[in-house]
């Protein structure tokens, strides 16, 4: 096994349970923080850019200088998603898709099918959230800044009745024109996510992962990261399943009737400087108004 290390956890203004642990570590050769912008991106030499577009693009692997959980935090990570997996089956796919933080303890304490957080699932939450995803390789900009951001449950609606929901406003006037001119071809993948709903994302692509926080991040935004939280939404092929979330999806005629349309203003374009993967089936809506 490659040795790993210990870093210092960079908190961001919250007493945090587990003070003093770090709750990352990584292996060696890794550039350091002050060589990085957390908004822009990093600011690259040649010879690091090259390295850097080649771990953007082999984004699902293993790479030199990633930061990974260390093994008793990785344990805890497995507990706490299968117990938001519970959590999910509860309240149902939909509903989960809003549920803020405080009511994801509330139902988990009034259910003993979920069973009641511990007081180490919550540190690791906490300090997941609160962490600045730069450390581990993943620059943009972070849109919810409280882990107890909630989803206004009455701007929320309710797309066709098949759970995903889109904000009123923007968000929704944007689907509804893109369903309008694209037809049948296209569908809504993926719409609101809360900070419960990306939490639970990125801890099963951290533990896919193997603890690989660098790795989960340049597949998806890390909770508070993500745009899902107040606007964006992902689209994808009728009929096209899993493989919307891939590069195959430029493929498509839904991809190429949304290019020609000027919908395709993306969030994540290819070779983006935010160490995120090419995601073209990510609208960006700059806001819900
Ligand atoms: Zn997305």
């Amino acid at each position: 096994m490659r040795r790993r290390e210990f870093i210092t956890v960079a908190t961001t203004g919250v007493a945090l349970g587990a003070a003093g642990v770090g709750l990352f570590s990584k292996n060696t050769k890794t550039p350091t923080s002050a060589t990085i912008s957390p908004v822009s991106g990093p600011k690259l030499a040649q010879h690091d850019l090259k390295e850097y577009l080649s771990k953007v693009r082999q984004f699902d692997g293993n790479h030199v200088g990633d930061t990974y959980m260390d093994e008793t935090n990785f344990q805890i990570l497995s507990n706490t998603m299968e117990r938001l997996h519970r959590l999910q089956s509860l309240v149902g796919f939909g509903n989960f898709s809003l549920l803020d933080f405080d009511d994801a303890i509330k139902h988990a304490y009034h259910h003993t099918s979920v069973g009641n957080f511990t007081r180490s699932e919550l540190n690791l939450l906490e300090m997941l959230f609160y962490e600045q995803a730069s450390t581990y390789g993943f620059y943009g900009e972070k849109p919810l800044q409280n882990i107890t951001d909630s989803i206004p449950k009455l701007e929320a609606v309710n797309v066709r009745n098949q759970g995903i929901f889109l904000f009123k406003g923007l968000p929704l006037e944007t689907y509804n024109a893109i369903e309008k001119k694209v037809g049948d071809d296209v569908v809504l993948t993926s719409g609101i996510r809360s900070v419960t709903k990306q939490f639970l994302l990125f801890l099963d692509k951290t533990y896919k992962s193997n603890g690989n926080l660098s790795r989960a991040s340049r597949s998806l935004a890390p909770p508070g990261y993500s745009f899902h939280g107040i606007g964006d939404f992902d689209v994808g092929q009728r009929g096209f399943g899993e493989k919307n979330f891939t590069d195959k999806f430029v493929t498509t005629n839904a991809f190429k009737r949304l290019e020609d349309l000027g919908y395709l203003t993306l969030r994540y374009p290819a070779d983006n400087m935010l160490g995120v993967r090419f995601e073209p089936w990510h609208i960006k809506v700059s806001s819900r108004a």
